[in-house]
């Protein structure tokens, strides 16, 4: 089970969330994934931020917050037996947490390396808060960090890559026989370390990540997340009214849509999970009898339905790179895709006509005019390519449903439901798997072709809400 941040916001939250552990322990054996409490990590990140910059007072300000927020946490929690250690464990923590700031703000600097050291804070902070949550209602446990756990990475600092053998086989080594002794383990999310025992992060909202990892490693029968929203969602529910929690979805599936409701999930996070074929469930803490979404390698079209969600991803900007002398000339596709990749530049969606005169990325909004310099550079005024492009205002539809393989008319349909709320379509691309069509609108139309296309597939009558489980 992986509690995020919303779920462990206050010493209340806490105590709820402890007690959905203990309502599954005596018949199951549960490891537990926390991340930082609600806002730390974005916290932890802006202290670092000021201490690079000198700005010694507002430095020791924030720090002192998120000390105090530790501590009176603590102080809320547990019972009068481990409070004493669990105080003793924060103020540790918390002076460590001190020299660490201390230290980025002598040297003025912040690698990657020691923002690494300094983020995964607000989860070793919490794994001792929620241990002793547990310990409180009389559930054995313990806290581990991320290494501690057996996750090794390498040493891409930021965003690391676990080696997955070697940490397989540690986790086991660690968890297997804590679980045996029927203990709690808590795991700090998100973070891991290398070979030579430097702490690494796996991204930001790498917790999902480490409870995917933690799941393949010791053979989990399911992997629980719970956050603050129902599950996975037909479509944002702060866009479309009627929005409809998904029951089941597949891996590719969650892939695709690659939101939560309306919030953004680890890229990778479900990767270690279909691999080793452990279903995924998202779950509500705050309404935790309601099902909520299975994930897992069972495709189900639901009734028949070929469309199952939509969604939007905001920020983005459009680079189209034209010519005519581009059509018919090898390597220049290549060419495009080296010179983005080697400024560091990630691709979202690409189209290209087969006239072959254009060829249109989607990048990051904020990365649009690096991208355009960039292919400035590196293709201008060698004959073949004419014109680099832009547009900064766009998002990205994306219609997700495992039935839209080898369905006809899916397209047709989403088009015209579109034309009939007047949104234009500035860019179109459908990957051969099938699973997703996704285009390009302007931002301010997003809204309204989501609810376009929810409406005519129908996806609120799609709805789990009656589901409980007693
Ligand atoms: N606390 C980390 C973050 O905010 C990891 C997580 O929440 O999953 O990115
Ligand atoms: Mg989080």
């Amino acid at each position: 089970m992986k509690f995020g941040g919303t779920s462990l916001a206050n010493a209340e939250r806490i105590n709820r969330s402890a007690r959905i552990v203990q309502r599954f322990s005596p018949s199951n054996k549960i490891a537990v994934v926390v991340s930082a409490m609600d806002d730390v990590t974005d916290q932890l990140a802006e202290i670092g931020r000021l201490a690079q910059k000198g700005e010694a007072r507002k430095t020791k300000q924030l720090l002192a917050k998120l000390q105090n927020l530790h501590l009176n946490t603590a102080r809320s929690v547990g019972d009068r037996g481990s409070r004493r250690e669990l105080l003793d464990k924060i103020s540790q923590l918390n002076t460590e947490l001190e020299r660490t700031v201390d230290g980025i703000g002598h040297l003025r600097e912040l690698t990657p390396r020691s923002k690494d050291y300094l983020l995964p804070f607000g989860e070793r902070l919490s794994t001792h808060i929620f241990t002793a949550a547990l310990q409180a209602i009389r559930l054995k446990s313990r806290s581990l960090t991320g290494a501690e756990a057996g996750i090794t990475t390498d040493d891409n600092f930021g965003e690391a890559r676990p080696l997955a053998e070697v940490s397989y086989h540690q986790i086991r080594q660690r968890l297997d026989p804590i679980l045996a002794r029927r203990e709690i383990p808590v795991v700090a999310g998100f973070m891991a370390a290398t070979v030579d025992g430097s702490i690494t992060t796996l991204g930001r909202g790498g917790s999902d990540y480490t409870a995917s990892l933690l799941g393949a490693a010791i053979g989990a029968e399911e992997i629980w997340i719970w956050t603050d929203v129902d599950g996975l969602m037909t479509a944002d529910p702060r866009i479309v009214e009627d929005a409809a929690v998904l029951p089941n979805v597949s891996f590719w599936e969650a892939l695709e849509l690659s939101y939560f409701g309306a919030k953004m999930m680890h890229p990778r996070a479900l990767q270690p999970a279909a691999q080793k074929k452990i279903p995924v469930r998202i779950r509500n803490s705050f309404r935790p009898a309601r099902l909520g979404t299975l994930i897992s390698e069972k495709e189900t079209t639901g009734a028949g339905r070929v469309v199952k969600a939509v969604s939007m991803i905001r920020g983005v900007g459009i680079v189209t790179v034209s010519g005519t002398g581009m059509m018919g000339a090898p390597g220049v596709a290549a060419k495009v895709f080296q010179t983005l990749g080697s400024n560091g530049i990630n691709v979202t969606m690409i189209s290209q006509g087969s006239s072959e005169a254009a060829i249109s990325c989607v990048v990051a909004k904020k990365e649009v005019e690096r991208a355009v310099r960039g292919l400035q550079l590196a293709l201008l005024g060698q004959g073949y390519v004419e014109k680099i492009g832009k547009e900064q205002d766009a998002c990205i539809i994306a219609v997700v449903g495992s039935g839209m393989r080898g369905t006809p008319g899916v397209a047709a349909r989403v088009f015209s439901a579109i034309a009939k709320k007047k949104v234009n379509v500035r860019m179109v691309a459908q990957g051969s798997s099938e699973y997703n069509i996704s285009f390009i609108v302007s931002e301010k139309d997003g809204p309204e072709a989501v609810r376009g296309i929810h409406e005519e597939f129908q996806l609120g009558t799609l709805t789990s809400k009656k589901i409980v489980l007693c």
